[in-house]
């Protein structure tokens, strides 16, 4: 049974101390987008939905999250487009390659406003946080992925320290329903 988890998932490393960021460059070999990040990420995982973007025939992205005031785009924005304007996070993608260069959530009552989701492999750059576990996992079958091979995918997702989960991870998760709990007033902010 073959199938690639993503090309970046092949044991886990670890990040470098101190590291600030760097620069994401899209796929185009003509006028590529360049997007600096000016932080080093933070919950980065591989993510099995059905929107978040994937390098050819991986069944995972890999996507973290960094202040959205860290994020500026310095060449080529005029190649950007919001893929759907309608969903939660609006991912801003290169209209040649397609490469989603990232991912913004412009409700201001959402819990993870003013966090903005990035794919630290389009940069070069070296010391970004690797992942720290899988969310959606079992999405990537919405995605096309043959139900048979998810007992194989979860296998080797551990393998490679990546615990597999149906929804986001468990502080994430808490983070949502602690923000929802605020909001319909019963928990007291
Ligand atoms: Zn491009
Ligand atoms: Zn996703």
């Amino acid at each position: 049974m073959t199938f690639s988890i993503h090309p970046s998932v092949d044991g886990i490393r670890q990040g470098a101390q101190g590291f600030a960021g760097g620069t994401l460059v899209c796929k185009c070999t003509d006028r590529p987008v360049k997007v600096a990040v000016k932080s080093q990420i933070a919950h980065n995982h591989a993510c099995g939905c059905t929107k978040c973007w994937k390098p050819k025939g991986a069944l995972f992205s890999v996507v973290g999250v960094v202040s959205r005031d860290k994020v500026t785009v310095t060449e080529n924005g005029d190649k950007l487009a919001v893929v759907d304007p309608a969903a939660t996070i609006q991912r801003h993608a290169c209209k040649v390659c397609g490469v989603h260069m990232y991912g913004r959530i412009e409700n201001t009552k959402h819990a993870f406003y003013g966090l903005d989701f990035v794919h630290a492999e389009l940069s070069a750059d070296k010391g970004w946080q690797p992942p720290q576990f899988a969310a959606f996992v079992s999405s990537i079958i919405e995605g096309g992925a043959d139900p048979s091979i998810m007992g194989a995918v979860r296998a080797r997702l551990k393998e490679v320290g990546l615990e597999p989960y149906d929804a986001l991870s468990p502080p994430l998760m808490d983070a949502l329903a602690t923000h929802a709990a605020k909001m319909s007033g019963v928990l007291k902010a």
